[in-house]
């Protein structure tokens, strides 16, 4: 069988550690035999991260504005044991916070269903995408230790020195202050990413905070989101048959709970860090999350939500047999594949990234599986297979499905 042609490159970005050896076998068995596999290749690894200072990272961002579309690797982001670790000169920053910040972009984080594997809430049939607000509030703090007694005021100088002033707090002794901001212009890109990917996956919008308390805060974020709605999106929301919901948060919290799932949820910085994990526990497990970061523009990055897998790489350099689920990493792939395709008008490339996913899925539920997803299936007999022969029984799976 020829070889599907790629008209258009991938930008790859490699990465770390035992998702970097899975990442070399997804391509030696499920890709290059199958594809004529057309990438522009970004080593972020973090040796080469250090020897370019950082420069290659911030190239593949930029291929990717380019492209329109990437597929990246798990990457370690240094702390002080992999400063010593790697040698480094210095203690680069996240790879993920970089390419966010060049492309301006919004990460949407969903759940890869399979029977077998049972939400922890019954009823989430469907899978939910968490949307995070990845700029501002407390991530960019500024905090005070309040001492003892005195007055504390939020101040704003304007550019032409005129001054704004609102009273906090007059302390009759010790606390604590907190300052936050956000800005006008990335609460915009938020809300047209999330419209964006709601229209791009049609699905329903849910977006929510705690306007009712904070009344120019939070009410700002609603009253972007229903203006962006008004004027660039409605019309196709209604073409398409899907909803812009908003809500508080608490009573999001509750409405997400007894859903059944196939939505989006926008959540604020803070809000977005602590649901993304609740959802994914209740989903089962961070190995089963894909990740996709889209641009106000509509540039896609797609990139499996679990880490490099350290412990399983010690294991491997070890020579011990590892189990690694690489479905994730697969579905970076698949999912960049099939906007590749969509884009340049290649059906046969995106419809090989459907069978790729199927067969994930397929054979998981056939019982071969990982380790960890043997430990969570109810599946009766499992197959526990090592990382290398789990991706051959895909594609074992993707030839029966060709
Ligand atoms: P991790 O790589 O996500 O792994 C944490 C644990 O989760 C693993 O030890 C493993 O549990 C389990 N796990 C995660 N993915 C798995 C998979 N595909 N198959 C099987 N088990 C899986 O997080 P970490 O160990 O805290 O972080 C390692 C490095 O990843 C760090 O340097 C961090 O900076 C980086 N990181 C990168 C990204 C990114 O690039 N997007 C995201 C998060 C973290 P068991 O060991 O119990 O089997
Ligand atoms: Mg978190």
């Amino acid at each position: 069988m020829a070889k599907i042609q790629m008209t258009t490159p991938l930008v790859e970005m490699d990465g770390d550690e035992m998702t970097r050896i899975l990442w070399q076998m997804i391509k030696d068995e499920l890709l290059s035999p199958y594809i004529d596999l057309k990438t522009e290749y970004y080593d972020l690894g973090l040796e080469n991260r250090n020897a370019t200072d950082d420069q290659v990272t911030i190239d593949s961002a930029n291929a990717t504005l380019k492209y329109g579309v990437a597929v990246k690797c798990a990457t370690i982001t240094p702390n002080g044991a992999r400063m010593k670790e790697y040698n480094l000169k210095e203690m680069w920053k996240s790879p993920n916070g970089t390419i966010r910040a060049v492309l301006d972009g919004t990460v949407f984080r969903s759940p890869i269903l399979v029977k077998g594997i049972v939400p922890y809430v019954k009823n989430w049939t469907k899978p939910i995408t968490i949307a995070r607000h990845a700029y501002g509030d407390v991530y960019k703090n500024t905090e005070i230790k309040v001492p003892g007694a005195g007055r504390a005021e939020l101040v704003f100088t304007s550019e032409d020195g005129t001054e704004t002033r609102e009273l906090i707090h007059n302390f009759d002794g010790a606390g604590i202050l907190q300052g936050i901001h956000n800005t006008e212009k990335s609460i915009k890109s938020f809300a047209r990413a999330c419209f964006a990917y709601a229209v791009d996956t049609r699905q329903d919008l849910w977006f929510s905070t705690k306007d009712t308390i904070s009344k120019k805060y939070d009410h700002t974020f609603k009253d972007i989101f229903q203006e962006i709605y008004d004027g660039e999106y409605k019309t196709k929301f209604e073409e398409l048959g899907i909803e812009y919901f908003y809500t508080l948060i608490d009573d999001a919290v509750a409405r997400v709970i007894r859903s059944e799932g196939g939505f989006i949820w926008a959540c604020k910085n803070y809000d977005g860090d602590v649901m993304s994990d609740m959802v994914a526990t209740a989903y089962g497990d961070l190995s089963m999350m894909t990740s996709v970061l889209v641009s106000p523009s509509g540039v896609y990055e797609y990139e499996a939500a679990h880490g490099t897998v350290q412990r399983h790489y010690y294991k491997h350099l070890k020579g011990e047999e590892t189990s690694t689920n690489s479905i994730a990493t697969i579905f970076a792939w698949s999912g960049a594949l099939k906007k590749r395709g969509e884009l340049d008008g290649n059906t046969e490339l995106a419809d090989f990234a459907d069978k790729l996913e199927r067969a994930c899925i397929k054979t998981v539920e056939d019982g071969k599986m990982t380790k960890s997803l043997s430990l969570i299936s109810t599946c009766e007999n499992p197959v526990i297979l090592n990382s290398l022969e789990f991706i051959q029984a895909i594609r074992g799976t993707l030839e029966e499905l060709m």
